[in-house]
């Protein structure tokens, strides 16, 4: 597809990203100044993608916005295929916060549970996490968002 990136285009998500993996490539045009030719866009663009509701100088940096999202969904892509899965958005929330060594920094010690090896509660404590952060945040997903059976039996 042809694809002009324009403030004036579906705002881009995760879920369309993930759509975009399907292609075998696409064709991005970028404008400058006023933007581009409407006959041209009539005729020949397949859609119009927004980075967000802001105006930027060009479409240089959306399309590689556009196209660093993109790829990074692409299988071997990145180390683990699996870890773009469990980003923000990807089902619906933001994600949990993260931790590494060392084990205490700045006088904060990383949460008991994530060193305690039990998979069954981390992954319970990293749902809660990004519940309170998607209902802290972002209101907007929190109310689109749809739980699993196994999420819905972790609400209660
Ligand atoms: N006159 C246009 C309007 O108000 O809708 C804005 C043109 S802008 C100054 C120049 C170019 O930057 C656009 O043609 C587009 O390619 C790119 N651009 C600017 N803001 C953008 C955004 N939020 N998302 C995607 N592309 C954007």
């Amino acid at each position: 597809p042809v694809i002009y990136m324009s403030p004036q285009g579906q705002t881009l998500s995760e879920s369309s990203v993930v759509d975009m993996t399907e292609y075998d490539g696409m064709i991005i045009l970028c404008g400058r100044y006023e933007g581009i030719d409407e006959r041209l866009l009539s005729q020949y663009v397949d859609m119009e993608i927004s980075l967000g509701d802001y105006v930027l100088t060009g479409g240089e940096l959306p399309a590689m916005v556009l196209m660093d999202s993109v790829i990074r969904r692409l299988p071997d892509i990145m180390g683990d295929d699996k870890s773009a899965e469990q980003d923000s958005f990807v089902d619906g929330l933001l994600d949990c916060p993260h931790y590494t060594k060392p084990h205490e920094f700045a006088g904060m010690a990383v949460p008991k549970v994530l060193l305690s090896g039990h998979h069954a509660n981390i992954a319970k404590w990293r749902f809660s996490q990004q519940v309170e952060r998607t209902q802290a945040r972002r209101p907007d997903l929190w109310q689109a968002f749809t739980p699993t059976v196994e999420q819905a039996k972790w609400l209660k």
